[in-house]
């Protein structure tokens, strides 16, 4: 399984970029796939399904390395 506090993609497995992100006085987490670009998100922990409201995070979530 690897290291405990690493995020691997479940798709790829490739390391995830983690981008937290405050939505709303929600604090939204933005994990991003290096390896098949697949993104997932997370609000308080949980994940969610944002692929709706996606276009309004995007632009400001970029990539980060
Ligand atoms: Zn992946």
């Amino acid at each position: 399984m690897g290291h405990p506090n690493a995020k691997t993609c479940r798709n790829c497995n490739s390391d995830l970029v983690s981008i937290g992100l405050l939505v709303d006085g929600s604090d939204l987490e933005m994990m991003s796939c290096d390896g098949c670009d697949l993104r997932s998100w997370r609000r308080a922990g949980i994940e969610i399904d944002l692929s709706d409201a996606l276009g309004e995070f995007e632009v400001h979530a970029g990539r980060q390395r």
